[in-house]
């Protein structure tokens, strides 16, 4: 067997490095978007295919398909799900569960009517959505002293009301509390990303009375098959393998 592996987050990396272990031929794949990734073990590829037709072609040296990107890694997926189709490789998505609803959190279907209710909750935002999604809270919340964090720097030109913080998780509950303390946050808004590297922020927003408003997941791709860990994928992959 010759898999990919899309990649970009820790399951990826924990699978890429049970699947080496293992003796299969994966190769790891990343979109390069920040500026020094965490590599997984094994052979990594760095960059997008280029559309379907590109991800078409470079399964040309493969012939399986792990989908481990991040719940909100949306177009990949959606390449992922529509160029192994049409070329009948097989395809498995491993996503990780959203975290288990808290009665205090807030949903919303999109990050504009996110930026719209954190407004309305509260003065001092805590924004913790990916550098991509910050500008659809720029226009409800330019205005506020929001604390915005990152990985790496945003392109984009930000309110000068705005504080850009960079760093990368696991996050510790005492470090996100001081964080929201320091600043006063008064309320945090935050993906359904689930696992455990950014859960801190959820337990200190807890602690702290801080209303949380939660971007829902997109759904999952249509007719692909879905697993939610790790160990699961290692099973696909073997009875292929
Ligand atoms: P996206 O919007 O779904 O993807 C946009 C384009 O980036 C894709 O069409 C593809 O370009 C390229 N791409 C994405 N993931 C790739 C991968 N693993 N390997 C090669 N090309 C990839 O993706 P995104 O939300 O920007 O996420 C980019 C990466 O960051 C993913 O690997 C994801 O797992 C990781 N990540 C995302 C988030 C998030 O909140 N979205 C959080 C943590 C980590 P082409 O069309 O040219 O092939």
């Amino acid at each position: 067997m010759r898999l990919l592996l899309l990649g970009g987050t820790s399951e990826a990396r924990d699978l890429a490095a049970r699947l080496v272990d293992d003796g299969v031929d994966v190769t790891s794949s990343l979109a390069g978007r920040v500026a020094r990734p965490r590599l997984p073990v094994g052979p990594v590829r760095i960059g997008g295919f280029g559309g379907v037709d590109g991800l078409r072609a470079a399964l040309a040296d493969f012939n399986a398909v792990v989908d481990a990107t991040h719940p909100f890694a949306l177009g990949m997926t959606a390449n992922a799900a529509a160029a192994c189709g049409l070329d009948g490789v097989p395809l498995l998505r491993l996503e990780r569960p959203g975290w288990a609803p808290d009665p205090a959190w807030r949903y919303v279907d999109t990050h504009e009517d996110a930026a719209a209710l954190a407004a309305s909750l509260g003065a001092r935002p805590f924004l913790t959505v990916g550098r991509q999604e910050l500008a659809r809270f720029v226009p409800a919340l330019a205005d506020r002293p929001a604390l915005a964090r990152v990985v790496d720097v945003p392109d984009l030109a930000l309110p000068s009301a705005w504080r850009l913080v960079t760093s990368r998780g696991p996050y510790t509950l005492d470090g996100e509390e001081a964080l929201m303390r320091e600043h006063g946050s008064d309320v945090l808004v935050t993906k359904d990303s689930g696992g455990t590297f950014t859960w801190p922020k959820m337990q200190a927003a807890a602690y702290l009375g801080v209303p949380v408003v939660v971007v829902r997941r997109p759904a999952g791709p249509e007719g692909v098959a879905t697993v939610s860990t790790v160990d699961e994928a290692v099973a696909w992959v073997t009875e292929r393998a």
